[in-house]
């Protein structure tokens, strides 16, 4: 009886199909068992760049390997539906982490869906998810950014609403550009806000480190090589977000200060409720306004 591999055995219906493989951040012992067989065996490799990936896996004679990038990724898409419909097997990846995560792969993955393919993910490394697990910061809920506008006032702007959140959120940031983000970061943020950096994980000169705002702009300040590489930056929730007022509450509260018809014109502006609501909410149902 020939032996099932391991990949195979996960493979019910055998046939089309998109594997979404994470890849290494950096130390290559990071692919996992499962994506290294994945790759072995995929009749496609889509990559993001094809030397990245053959890094991890050598080139098998009956492969084809296609390149994705922002730029051929939608040209490519009808090239890997093309091999769906003859019941190829595709590996996604991009060139480090989950591909999708800032990095190409919707286009393929959405298609696939359209056209009723399997798509199945290949779980692994992802730097926003590494990051968040060694910050020392509330992990329950958390909101990941991505990178952040390049332009300055554009990020200042992004900025200003994240630093609003009430729950930590994530920020992909090149590390020679740390010293101008934390830079803005310190201009909507509180000095006490906790923020940790994660840079080069994985990698050997790998940073992880949770300062306050006011001093990790001091600490990248004196220490240059902080902006080599890849990095992460996690910050910790707004500890008073702009306390959100239930509408029946802040009608009683015009209501006490405002003759009530200014009350209820006031309350139309600021919320989202008809004229003909907030007048209700104010006076109660049984009550008309005489205009
Ligand atoms: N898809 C990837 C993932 O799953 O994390 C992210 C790709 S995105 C194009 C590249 C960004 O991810 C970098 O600019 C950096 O912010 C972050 N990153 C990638 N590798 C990293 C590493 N080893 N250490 C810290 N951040 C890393």
């Amino acid at each position: 009886m020939p032996v099932m591999s391991k990949v195979q055995e996960n493979r019910p219906n055998d046939g089309p199909i998109v594997w979404v493989v994470a890849t290494p951040l950096g130390h290559l012992s990071d692919l996992s068992p499962r994506a290294r067989e994945i790759l072995e065996s995929a009749d496609l490799i889509a990559a993001e760049d094809t030397r990245m990936t053959q890094r991890l896996v050598a080139r098998s004679a009956s492969q084809r390997w296609l390149s994705i990038n922002e730029h051929s990724e939608e040209r490519n898409v009808q090239v890997i539906m093309d091999a769906l419909e003859e019941g190829k097997s595709v590996a996604l990846v991009s060139d480090a982490g989950t591909p999708l995560i800032s990095d190409p792969g919707y286009r393929v993955v959405s298609a696939a869906h359209a056209k009723g393919f399997r798509v199945s993910p290949i779980p692994g490394p992802c730097a926003a998810v590494a990051a968040l697990s060694a910050a020392g910061l509330p992990s329950d809920r958390f909101h990941f950014e991505g990178f952040l506008p390049a332009k300055r006032s554009a990020r200042q702007t992004r900025l200003r609403t994240l630093a609003q959140l009430p729950h930590t959120w994530i920020v992909y940031v090149p590390a020679r550009d740390l010293k101008e983000v934390v830079a803005d970061m310190l201009v909507v943020l509180d000095k006490a806000r906790p923020i940790t950096l994660a840079r080069e994980l994985t990698k050997h000169f790998e940073t992880v480190k949770r300062l306050e705002a006011g001093q990790m702009d001091r600490w990248l300040a004196e220490d240059e090589d902080q902006l080599k590489g890849e990095a992460v930056l996690v910050v910790g929730g707004c500890p008073n977000p702009h306390a959100v007022i239930e509408p029946s509450v802040l009608a009683q509260q015009l209501k006490s200060v405002l003759p009530p018809s200014k009350a209820a014109a006031v309350l139309a502006k600021v919320s989202t409720l008809s004229r003909q609501d907030a007048w209700t909410l104010v006076m109660g149902p049984d009550e008309e306004e005489v205009e």
